[in-house]
């Protein structure tokens, strides 16, 4: 059977649509600072800005009367979010020193932890590695996170746009003077309908990107700019589902092993939220070589697994979703997070160490810093892109790129398969990320050909398992059924691609009909997963997407 190089069927990204030289709107909105996306690092970033701004005034400084505006595509904060989630404190206790540890939007302090290695039957407990110790953490839910968030930077004066997906940069030259929204009330064609609403312009001294995982505006801005990294960024893709259990879940639980093929990378995840709610999920590395893998079916098949099973049995799933995670660490950051105008926060800037599967605090932290370089800039600025060089300074020196330095080499490792992988793996821990020294270099996730011919298990049904359509409605998904397509199918599409493509989706997009590949796109959660190996993604209408509450 022949394999499949997801690169041959990819769009390139479209930068003519992405990148306008255009000026602004006559009724453009102006504003000093605008941050794209409400998650952590969107959200850290504005309140810090805020907090700076009332510090100098407080000592009786003349401050600048900071505009703040942050566009969220979700319909209201945090229906687009999904974590694990365990948090790391640290960024919270800097953001808000006056609010004590009980008071932050968490669901439980980590009070014991197991990794189990797992086979279809067995589940062999194994030490914990150094990296996934989660003692004086906290288990929570990100959407719970960003909903807190979102109520202190609107109580500090932040305007916060939700229903407001950025389609586009606005450049003048090199440099980044604001965004263009997305039009609402299209047709299926794409043609205006009867409650069309034109794109809306927004002006600002200083656009902060943070956009999330596979921010599509900083793909094109990087590509524009062609800033690279020592390698491409990687990926993986998560499915989570969140249950309300009649036994209580006592630990943080990880698995490594089956239901992956050995060439695949990744695990599992279980964590309480309080003592009648956990959640689960399946993380896998989008680098894996069987064109039939399919992680909504393998989580699927995983709680069964008497590990998992004794929890959820009698219980109840009352949420489901999916999202992907940059996952190539110190050697997929990019060579610089700043530009003339424009700054890239968060996971848009690949800040999330795999090894112990954080993100949420490198997130705000780095938010952090991009408000004080944002702030600098404001202040005495002259719009060039030096004034903004501090916010890498800032990254660069502090321990967010101390940690990712640590385990630079972990999960490349993985690349070699799973056994392979997990001695080099303990060997860098032993070794302080000495071993083996050098960048193992890698091809970006597209780049690695898939085999096909294995055929596809069939799919596991009956009690505790959801099917994809099922999983859909589950995720509160309420897009408009008339919308026109926002995923960008590319060339060439075999029927043996059309099936790889129904694998990878985890929301049931893509179809194989015939030998045809069929869209659906009003299903989309907006994952991402196929914007790394199949049909680009591009932002829609304000409000689609999934509407999750617990994730
Ligand atoms: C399955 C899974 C498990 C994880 N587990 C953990 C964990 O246990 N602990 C941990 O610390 N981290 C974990 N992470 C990582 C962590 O969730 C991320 O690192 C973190 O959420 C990144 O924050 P962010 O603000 O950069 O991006 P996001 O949280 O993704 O927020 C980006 C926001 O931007 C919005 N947006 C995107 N594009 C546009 C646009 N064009 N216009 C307007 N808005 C837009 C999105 O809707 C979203 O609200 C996990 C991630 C996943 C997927
Ligand atoms: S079509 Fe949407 S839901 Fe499916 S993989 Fe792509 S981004 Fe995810």
């Amino acid at each position: 059977m022949p394999a499949i190089l997801p690169s041959r069927h990819q769009t390139p990204l479209p930068l003519d649509r992405l990148i306008l030289q255009q000026q602004p709107s006559a009724e453009a909105i102006e504003m000093d600072v605008l941050i794209v996306g409400a998650g952590p690092a969107g959200l850290a970033c504005a309140i810090e800005l805020t907090r700076l701004a009332s510090r100098d005034l407080h000592a009786g400084e003349s401050t600048p009367d900071l505009n703040i505006a942050v566009l969220e595509k979700a319909e209201s904060l945090g229906e687009h979010s999904l974590s694990g989630a365990v948090v790391n404190p640290r960024a919270f206790r800097e953001l808000f020193p006056e609010v004590g540890l009980a008071d932050f939007p968490f669901r439980q302090p980590v009070t014991a932890e197991a990794v189990y290695l797992l086979s279809e039957h067995r589940a062999q407990r194994i030490p914990t590695p150094p990296t996934m110790h989660n003692q004086n953490f906290f288990t929570a839910s990100l959407c719970e996170i960003v909903r807190w968030l979102g109520e202190r930077a609107e109580a500090a004066g932040v305007n916060t746009f939700t229903g407001f997906p950025v389609g586009a940069l606005l450049a003048d030259g090199d440099a980044v003077r604001g965004v263009r929204t997305t039009p609402s009330g299209l047709d299926r064609e794409g043609k205006p309908g009867s409650s069309y609403a034109e794109p809306t312009d927004v002006t600002a001294r200083v656009t902060v990107l943070a956009e999330g995982t596979r921010g599509l505006l900083s793909q094109a801005y990087r590509e524009w700019q062609q800033i690279g990294s020592a390698n491409p960024q990687l990926y993986a893709l998560g499915v989570k589902e969140v249950w309300e259990t009649r036994k209580p879940l006592d630990r943080v639980v990880h698995t490594l092993g089956w239901p992956l093929p050995r060439d695949a990378f990744g695990g599992s995840f279980m964590y309480p939220l309080g003592p009648t709610q956990i959640a689960l999920g399946l993380v896998v590395g989008l680098d894996y070589h069987d064109a039939s893998l399919d992680v909504h079916e393998l989580l699927q098949r995983m709680k069964l697994h008497p590990l998992f099973r004794q929890y959820l049995e009698g219980g109840q799933l009352l949420e489901w979703g999916a999202k992907t995670i940059p996952e190539g660490g110190y050697y997929s950051v990019p060579a610089r997070h700043h530009g003339k105008g424009v700054l890239m926060v968060g996971d848009a800037a690949g800040f999330v160490d795999v090894p112990s599967l954080k993100g949420i605090h490198y997130a705000m932290q780095s938010g952090i810093y991009a408000a004080r370089a944002a702030y600098k800039e404001l202040r005495s600025g002259d719009g060039s892109a030096a004034a903004l060089a501090d916010y890498d300074r800032m990254v660069n020196e502090s321990y967010l790129m101390e940690d990712l330095y640590r385990t630079r080499n972990m999960r490349l490792a993985f690349r070699d398969g799973f056994v392979v992988g997990g001695i080099k793996a303990g060997l860098m821990t032993l070794t302080g990320g000495r071993f083996p020294g050098k960048q193992i270099p890698m091809n970006g996730d597209a780049a690695v050909a898939r085999n096909t011919g294995n055929g596809q298990s069939p799919a596991v049904s009956g009690p505790l398992t959801i099917s994809k359509l099922d999983a859909v409605f589950k995720s509160g998904n309420a897009t408009r059924d008339t919308i026109p397509s926002h995923l960008l199918v590319g060339p060439d599409v075999t029927p043996e691609v059309a099936d790889f493509y129904s694998h990878l989706c985890p929301a049931g997009v893509y179809e194989r009909v015939g030998d045809q590949l069929r869209v659906n796109p009003p299903n989309c959660i907006d994952c991402k997963a196929t914007d790394v190996l199949g049909p680009r993604w591009t932002p829609r209408e304000g409000g689609s997407g999934p509407k999750y509450r617990m994730m």
